[in-house]
């Protein structure tokens, strides 16, 4: 099948994209991993594609006071492959590692997984658990979103038409970190999947990130088992006992039950708290 007929617009700088967006029934190609697909099955039918892929000063890595910064058209291999994202924030790099294949990863873009909002993703979890904050501009200027305040339900953001993300701010943060997933084959898309970063001082734990995705519309912050971990001698039976205090409420799927997905949440918790400490 083939796209239904759209305009397009190669946008030349982040203020003409901005204000084409604005425009009622417009869509932003960044790297099309996710859109072109729902445009061929005619799931999307914008009136105006406003591409963003020239938009070169939106592909960057830098450290800017204890965040990594990561500009929105940053390609994901580029920062799965980058030495800063390594060092600084090592849960991000090793969740870019299961974003499909090399070749997806080698077109799709650090802000267009974030702007897609698949509750699946792993991006959108890794933003929620590290408390990353995402930074959108429009013609009336700059604001900056809280992770946990920018995924409002499947495939749905806080971006307001007009307004283009152009970078996401990771803290940094060099703890034990692990990815777990449950997926039929090892690239696609997770039914479910749960990133943790640990740090451990003196055998006690004295921080952890924890959060879930493809449990509910969005991805979910599993605080009550970090609550369960902070400040408790990390024992195996303290790691069973707190992954068994996460809480959500995965949807039926085509794939597995909400009861599968559910328990199966709790498992690759208990799994990736583990190896986020034994590595
Ligand atoms: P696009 O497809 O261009 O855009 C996606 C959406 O975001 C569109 O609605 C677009 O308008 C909007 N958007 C993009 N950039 C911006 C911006 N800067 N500001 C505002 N809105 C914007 N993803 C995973 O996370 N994990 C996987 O395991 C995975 N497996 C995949 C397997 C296959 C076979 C395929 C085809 C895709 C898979 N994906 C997976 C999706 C892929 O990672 C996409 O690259 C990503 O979801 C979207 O990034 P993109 O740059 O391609 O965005």
């Amino acid at each position: 099948m083939k796209a239904a007929a759209f305009d397009y617009l190669r946008a030349a700088t982040i203020e003409e994209a901005a204000e084409a967006s604005a425009g009622a029934n417009t869509a932003v190609l960044a790297g099309g991993q996710s859109l072109v697909p729902l445009l061929n099955m005619r799931l999307a039918r914008p009136s105006l594609l406003v591409d963003i892929n020239h938009l070169t000063d939106l592909s960057y890595l830098r450290r800017d006071n204890g965040n990594l910064v990561i500009g929105a058209m940053t390609r994901h291999r580029a920062a799965e492959t980058s030495a800063l994202a390594g060092q600084d924030v090592p849960l991000l790099t090793a969740a870019l590692g299961h974003v499909g294949h090399v070749s997806i990863r080698n077109r799709g873009t650090v802000g267009g997984s974030l702007a897609h909002a698949d509750p699946a993703a792993e991006l959108p979890a890794v933003a929620v658990a590290l408390d990353a904050s995402l930074r959108a501009q429009s013609a009336h200027g700059v604001r900056d979103i809280a992770a946990r305040d920018f995924f409002v339900g499947p495939n749905r953001t806080a971006l307001r038409p007009g307004e283009l993300l152009v970078s996401v701010s990771f803290p940094v943060l060099q703890a034990g970190f692990s990815v777990q997933e449950l997926a039929f084959r090892g690239q696609d898309l997770a039914l479910v999947l749960v990133v943790a970063a640990v740090t451990v001082e003196d055998g006690h734990c004295t921080q952890a990130r924890i959060a879930v995705g493809g449990a509910g519309p969005t991805p979910i912050r599993a605080t009550s088992v970090e609550q369960a971990l902070v400040g408790r001698a990390l024992t195996d039976a303290l790691i069973t006992e707190a992954a068994a205090e996460l809480s959500c409420d995965p949807p039926d799927s085509i794939h597995a039950p909400a009861s599968y997905r559910r328990e199966m949440a709790t498992v690759l918790t208990r799994r990736a708290i583990r190896t986020a400490v034994h590595p």
